[in-house]
């Protein structure tokens, strides 16, 4: 079992999976390669200079890869939500279990649908349903997060992978028993 599944790999859920992977949490995502950031060409992330969004996609891949993420190419069709884990099935007809699932699936929503997730009108720009969420991320399905495009946030890299993040470490936190912070100290 996963500790963490992450539907979705764009700049949320990789990011997700970032904070996910290098917390320790087995991490696996689901991306069926279909999302936003591949037409981009971003000069607005914080310190970043000009990249394009498959360079942004790689580089944020091998990072949550570094740390143990496992990434697979399938598109997740139904979340099944329990008491003690939630398990996703794919269209490949694959199915895998986890504690908690987030899903970033930017402006796909329907899996969310099918898996009958509470949604509700976008109001960001051509965002026309997004997934209900409380203000950590939870979604109506117990153990079931979303993030990004998909939760209704800016979308714009910084503000999706920030939200990500920010998703995640209420997962991991809550995996954990604690708050979780993730910093890392520069020596030189
Ligand atoms: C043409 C264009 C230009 C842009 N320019 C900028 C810019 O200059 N600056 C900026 O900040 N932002 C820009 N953006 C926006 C930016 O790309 C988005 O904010 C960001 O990509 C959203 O991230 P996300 O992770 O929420 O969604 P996405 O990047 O769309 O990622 C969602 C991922 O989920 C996957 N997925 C969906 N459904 C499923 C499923 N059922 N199972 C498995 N996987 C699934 C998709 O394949 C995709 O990989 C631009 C977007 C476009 C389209």
């Amino acid at each position: 079992m996963q500790d963490i599944i992450v539907i979705g790999g764009g700049p949320a859920g990789g990011s997700a999976a970032l904070f996910a992977a290098k917390a320790g949490k087995a991490t696996l995502v689901l991306d069926n390669d279909h999302g936003l950031t591949k037409r981009a060409w971003l000069a607005n992330h914080y310190g970043v200079s000009d990249i394009s969004g498959p360079d942004m996609l790689a580089i944020g891949r091998e990072q949550a890869e570094k740390f143990g993420a496992v990434f697979k190419q399938d598109k997740a069709v139904l979340i099944e939500s329990g008491s003690s884990s939630v398990t996703v099935k794919t269209e490949s007809g694959d199915s895998y279990e986890a504690q908690h699932v987030i899903v970033a699936t930017g402006l796909a929503v329907d899996a969310a649908q099918q898996s009958g997730l509470k949604l509700k009108p976008g109001t960001e720009p051509r965002v026309k349903t997004i997934i209900d969420t409380d203000d950590k991320g939870r979604t109506s399905a117990d153990r079931v997060w979303a993030a990004g495009t998909a939760a209704g946030v800016s979308m714009h890299t910084i503000i999706t992978a920030g939200d990500g993040a920010r998703v995640a470490i209420h997962v991991i936190s809550e995996l954990n028993g604690e708050r979780y912070v993730d910093h890392d100290i520069f020596t030189g």
